[in-house]
């Protein structure tokens, strides 16, 4: 494992090094902060052991800067450290450190202390390593069963143009149930695809008008929104620094689940921002059959219904899904206010500087 160490004592940095070595870890030392950035960034490092006094760039600062920038797998950093009160523990470890260790270190603590390490970033890379291979069998089964079914879709159609009226009642009627299910598996095959889709997309950040998003989306929700004489109501929407095309699938999702998931009232759904200090806070609002409370995370997971089913409400389960994994991506977090017949109300942040 390559291990970063950013030092400026001479003998510290020579013994750090001369114990890494003995260990069979792969160090590379430099001297200062900033020096230390322009080799992590050159480097595969999973680990970095960085002394918190230092010239021109300071531990703290490279820990925020590591955090702050995307890299591939998870970094372990240890800051080293003189300082021993409390504070400086939450300080260092508020700006992302995962350990500490005081100077003069102890060789024995060192070598625990960067096997805690080890294993924590063998296990985050084992992790991506099975969600990739996941999301890699997702898109390609989703992709897949497409196939399959448009041949059932296109000769249930045909079947039913040429013979309808043809046969009894009853076999209408069982082209019929073919003919919805090859429907709702295309809806399952679809979201599933779109889900699979977001794990492996990049997301792409530029100035976006929630206002027009939302505008867009009602325009395409048109037909589902005349049938029921839903009314929406809009409020101030900002421009925010995000993903178009995901955003987009947030309000989708969730404007259209407040349709859909009405009780006997039409419904009416209110859309609405607010500006806080870091974030803004959007809201959508709907009348509907409500959400239990025990059920307010669960309903997030993937696949999770809870008008599953046989019920008169069709859906895949994912939709809320991907709104938490847009939501998450832009460093937000989406949650819902709701109880049974009572509407719901579902939150979500986007920080300013995503
Ligand atoms: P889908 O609508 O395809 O089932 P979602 O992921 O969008 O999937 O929603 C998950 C579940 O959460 C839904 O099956 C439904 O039971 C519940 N739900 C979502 N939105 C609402 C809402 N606005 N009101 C009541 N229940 C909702």
């Amino acid at each position: 494992m390559n291990v970063l160490i950013a030092e400026d004592e001479r003998a510290t940095q020579a013994r750090l090094v001369s114990y890494l070595r003995e260990w069979g870890y792969a160090p590379v030392a430099v001297r200062d902060g900033a020096e230390a950035w322009d080799t992590f960034l050159s480097g595969d490092f999973k680990c970095v052991i960085s002394d918190w006094m230092m010239p021109r760039m300071d531990g703290l600062e490279l820990v925020k800067a590591i955090r702050g920038h995307e890299n591939h797998g998870y970094v372990y950093v240890i800051l080293l450290t003189g300082r021993t009160d409390k504070q400086n523990l939450v300080e260092g470890m508020e700006a992302g450190a995962d350990d500490f260790l005081t100077k003069p270190f102890d060789k024995d603590e060192l070598r625990v202390r960067l096997r805690a390490g080890r294993r924590i970033t063998e296990l985050e890379a084992r992790l991506a390593e099975r969600n990739r291979e996941l999301s890699v069998f997702t898109s390609v089964a989703s992709h897949d069963l497409r196939e399959p079914l448009r041949t059932i879709s296109g000769f249930i159609g045909l079947l039913e143009r040429k013979y309808k009226g043809q046969l009894d009642e009853e076999a209408d009627e069982y082209i019929q149930f073919i003919t919805d299910g090859a429907e709702r598996m295309r809806a399952l095959v679809t979201d599933l695809l779109s889900y699979a889709r977001m794990e492996s997309r990049q997301s792409e950040f530029e100035a976006v008008n929630t206002r027009e998003i939302v505008e867009d989306k009602l325009a395409a929700l048109g037909a589902a929104i005349e049938e029921c004489g839903a009314r929406i109501i809009c409020g101030e929407l900002p421009t925010i620094e995000g993903d178009p095309t995901q955003l987009s699938q947030v309000f989708q999702n969730l404007i259209g689940n407040g349709i859909k998931y009405r009780g006997d009232a039409s419904p009416v759904i209110k859309v609405g921002a607010v500006q806080r200090a870091e974030d803004w806070r959007f809201t959508v609002e709907d009348n509907g059959i409500g959400i239990p409370p025990e059920q307010a995370t669960a309903i997030f997971e993937p696949f999770r219904r809870l008008h599953g089913a046989g019920s008169k409400y069709q859906g895949s389960g994912i939709g809320l899904a991907i709104c938490k994994k847009v939501v998450e991506r832009h460093g937000g977090r989406i949650w819902v206010e709701s109880a049974p017949g009572g509407g719901s109300i579902f939150n979500f942040t986007i920080p300013k500087h995503a």
